[in-house]
């Protein structure tokens, strides 16, 4: 990659700033002083010191957001915040994407990471990763539910029928008094509104929806809704 690019990348500035950097003779590749941004450097091999100082540069980068209500899982909107609006400038230089979708209302764990490999293992249909999410209720949840949701639920997309995959629904609680329930859900496709819709077809309303998990990536319970941090090594590996 070029060097300005990865300059601005490690967050050295803005294009033109990196540009002043390299003009001051502060950079050097591979113990050489470098001028020109165009050089082609390869962050694997090559060594990159600015003013003495190492650069560390990632490829990759991943984050997990405690996604609040109100913004929309895509790059960009019209109207809506999105949750890269949420991220520090620094953080969005390397344009991470959402892995997936949530819904405008629903919270949780999301992960923004613009390696597409990984993009591709989470979402892909192929794949069934397990995504748990808490759910509260307009309807009083039964046993009956629960076993229709492991039988799997007829929905319909784009005028197909479809039958969902074996799901787990666990019931917390079930108040009869109020006619609400609190419950988890564990889904292995990511179809649209799927939490929803599988509620609505036992006569359920989710109320509210928050995920908690992804594969075996759990959502941080220290970080408050809208806040967000990078994965750490261990996390990415259980998601790979
Ligand atoms: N299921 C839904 O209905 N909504 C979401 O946001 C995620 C899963």
């Amino acid at each position: 990659m070029r060097l300005d690019k990865l300059l601005a990348h490690s967050g050295l500035g803005t294009r033109k700033e990196v540009k002043k950097l390299l003009k001051k003779k502060i950079v050097e590749v591979n113990d050489e002083v470098i001028v020109d941004p165009k050089t082609h450097v390869d962050p694997e091999t090559d060594t990159i010191k600015v003013g003495g100082e190492s650069i560390d540069y990632q490829e990759f980068v991943y984050f997990m957001l405690n996604k609040p209500q109100g913004v929309i899982s895509a790059t960009e909107d019209l109207i809506h915040e999105t949750v890269l609006d949420l991220l520090e400038p620094q953080d969005s230089l390397q344009e991470p994407h959402p892995v997936g979708r949530l819904d405008i209302d629903t919270e949780g764990l999301l992960i923004l990471t613009n390696d597409g490999k990984l993009t591709h293992r989470l979402t892909s249909p192929k794949h069934h990763v397990d995504k748990r999410y808490y759910a509260e209720t307009d309807g009083v949840v039964t046993e009956e539910d629960v076993q229709t949701f492991k039988e799997g639920i007829i929905l319909v997309d784009d005028h197909e029928e479809f039958k969902t995959m074996p799901a787990e629904l666990i019931i917390l609680e079930a108040d009869a008094s109020t006619g609400t329930s609190k419950v988890e859900v564990v889904i292995r496709e990511g179809k649209f509104h799927q939490v929803k819709r599988m509620m609505k077809a036992v006569g359920k309303e989710v109320l509210y929806l928050k995920r908690l998990s992804m594969g075996e990536l759990k959502l941080d319970p220290k970080l408050e809704l809208g806040a967000y941090r990078p994965l750490s090594k261990d996390e990415i590996n259980v998601l790979r």
